[in-house]
């Protein structure tokens, strides 16, 4: 063993978090020795927690025994499903409970909040978002325009960081929103970027965006599950986040559903509606208007999906247990020193803010080609990394389940590679 390799194994066995990774089903890397990978994609599909299958199976189960009378007779019955991820959902993001409601899928959710939200008038047209913002949300944004009859070229902003720099400054946003805010109806940034790991600064700019005049919705794709959230307090109109990245909870799993509790009973806030929407104690007796609760859950539309509510609801058990604050400190201390492993390779260059105070758990590095690095990362090492064509590659030492010895692994692998 290397000196190097017996540091990282010493500061797994020294951690005040020790790894919870015997709580999660870890991949074999390819090639077939069965040695376990070093996961590193995390940001982009979390790895699933051991009593995801059993929790499914029991919802299999309740159906098989049940059939209908499941909805209320399942041991945690279908019709209130939604309700068990309530608590757990709200003290993840930092919301009151009735903020917060898990419900259809990250994109969905992005277009019923900006069905509320967003409400183009006189000259206050535009929708601001990051130049390098998720495509889906660069495709949601410009339909929404469109949806207004308006021309994307011009309602859609996309912020640009400086020439020569990777990641948007706060104080440039905040420049910008004093500038042109009066034209701004929406600022919707990613709270984390998926692509450089740049962490935002919330708070600030969505006090920004409310002295200019805009609604202010935050995309947590990269955020939830990554770092500490304080939704309510930061006074976030709504945010919406999927929850098969560092929420662990499967592919294509119920995303979730911020809207700000000055919003939730307001009657005249235009909203998409269906019959999950209305009030629960009246929804059973099919009147053709809608009452809706004053919560989160008013935007609901359909019947959610147990079997996929379910691994959410276990992932949420263990954010429970182990804590985002916890969580934050140790991969604080992973991504750390994954950073210095890559700093000490000399030729790598890290996009991602050196700050930690700016960045969440991934670091995303620049390499020649990222498809052919990130496939000789899997095949040589059993390093699992994400491409993102063409020269980006993000590597995420996820708290709960990656070690030091990953970070070494990763590092080692890379300095091969690149060599
Ligand atoms: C992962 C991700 C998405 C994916 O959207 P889905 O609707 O869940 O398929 C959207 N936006 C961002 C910023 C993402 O990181």
């Amino acid at each position: 063993m290397s000196t190097r390799e017996r540091e990282a194994r010493s500061l797994d066995a020294n951690d005040p978090l020790p790894t919870l990774r015997e709580e999660f089903l870890i991949p074999s890397a390819p090639g077939g020795d069965h040695e376990e990978c070093a996961y590193f994609a995390g940001n982009s599909l979390g790895l699933q927690p051991r009593a995801t299958a059993a929790r499914v199976a029991e919802e299999l189960q309740d159906w098989a025994e049940y059939g209908v009378e499941g909805h209320t007779d399942a041991r945690r019955p279908w019709v209130s499903y939604h309700e068990l991820l309530r608590e757990p959902a709200a003290r993840l993001v930092g919301a009151l409970p009735h903020e917060v409601v898990a419900m259809n899928t990250l994109t969905v959710n992005l277009h019923l909040m900006m069905a509320s939200f967003y409400r183009p008038s006189g000259a206050r047209t535009r929708i601001v978002i990051e130049d390098t913002a998720f495509p889906s949300d660069s495709y949601a944004v410009a339909s929404q325009a469109v949806h207004h009859g308006l021309d994307p070229a011009a309602a859609v902003v996309r912020l640009r960081p400086r020439d020569g720099e990777e990641n948007l400054r706060t104080e440039d946003v905040v420049a910008f929103l004093e500038r042109e805010g009066d034209t701004v109806a929406l600022l919707m940034l990613g709270g984390v970027n998926y692509l450089t790991g740049q962490l935002m600064d919330m708070e600030t700019l969505t006090k920004a965006g409310h002295a200019a005049g805009a609604v202010v919705g935050w995309d947590l794709a990269h955020a939830a599950g990554n770092v500490p959230l304080r939704l309510h307090d930061w006074d976030v109109d709504f945010a919406a986040w999927c929850t098969y990245k560092y929420l662990n909870s499967g592919p294509g799993a119920v995303a979730g559903c911020f809207v700000h509790e000055r919003h939730v009973g307001n009657p005249e806030i235009p909203r998409l509606s269906g019959w999950w929407g209305t009030d629960p104690a009246v929804r059973f007796r099919m009147d053709p208007e809608i009452a809706h609760p004053a919560s989160a859950d008013a935007w609901a539309l359909s019947n959610p999906p147990i079997l996929s509510l379910a691994p959410v609801l276990v992932s949420l058990e263990i954010f429970d247990r182990v804590g985002m604050d916890a969580l934050r400190a140790k991969s604080l201390r992973l991504t750390g020193y994954l950073a210095d492993r890559f700093a000490e390779i000399g030729t790598i260059e890290v996009l991602t803010p050196p700050d930690p105070a700016a960045r969440g758990t991934q670091l995303s590095v620049r390499v020649a080609d990222a498809r052919a690095t990130v496939t000789r990362l899997a095949r040589e090492h059993g390093v699992i990394a994400d491409a993102r064509e063409p020269d980006v590659i993000r590597f995420a030492p996820v708290p709960l389940y990656c070690t030091f010895h990953d970070c070494h692994r990763a590092a080692e692998a890379l300095a091969a590679v690149t060599a």
